[in-house]
């Protein structure tokens, strides 16, 4: 199914859409999206930042130094706190989704583990998947691996 895709918080008083096709999805093992997904890893799905658009409501944004060290701004549903998306600065050419807000939360699948050597020990990682102990140290192949993703 190409783009539009659609997607919200929990309570539904943030909707947003995507208006352009993804570049990315990354599973994200790291402690910071353990604590902030309250759950077991991150999933962040990179789209172009001038392809999201917020159809209903405001979320509310705060800045935080990710395991990587480099700053961030995370987004969230003002009402039920859920957490929408991640941005280096305001004006990033990239934003990541983070993809379990999508409607069809199926819609794509990861190319890339990353963080793992924070990872639960119990979230097995697929043969063949790209995986990496900190963040991926060449894009390029993450990318690749992307644009020759299987449906
Ligand atoms: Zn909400
Ligand atoms: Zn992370």
């Amino acid at each position: 199914m190409p783009a539009p895709y659609s997607g919200g918080c929990q309570c539904g008083a943030v909707r947003y859409e995507i208006t352009s096709e993804p570049t990315g999805l990354t599973v994200c093992h790291c402690t910071d999206c353990q604590r902030q997904s309250a759950s077991a890893f991150g999933m962040s799905l990179r789209v172009p930042t001038a392809s999201v658009r917020f159809t209903k409501g405001t979320p509310k944004t705060f800045s935080f130094a990710g395991d990587s060290g480099r700053p961030k701004v995370g987004a969230f549903c003002p009402d039920c706190g859920t957490r929408l998306y991640h941005i280096l600065a305001p004006t990033a050419p990239s934003t990541t989704i983070k993809a379990g807000t999508l409607d069809n939360p199926s819609a794509f699948k990861p190319v890339v583990h990353i963080w793992t050597r924070s990872k639960q020990p119990w979230v097995p990682i697929p043969d063949g998947m790209l995986q990496y102990e900190k963040g991926a140290p060449d894009q390029a192949v993450v990318d690749k691996a992307w644009a020759e993703r299987k449906p």
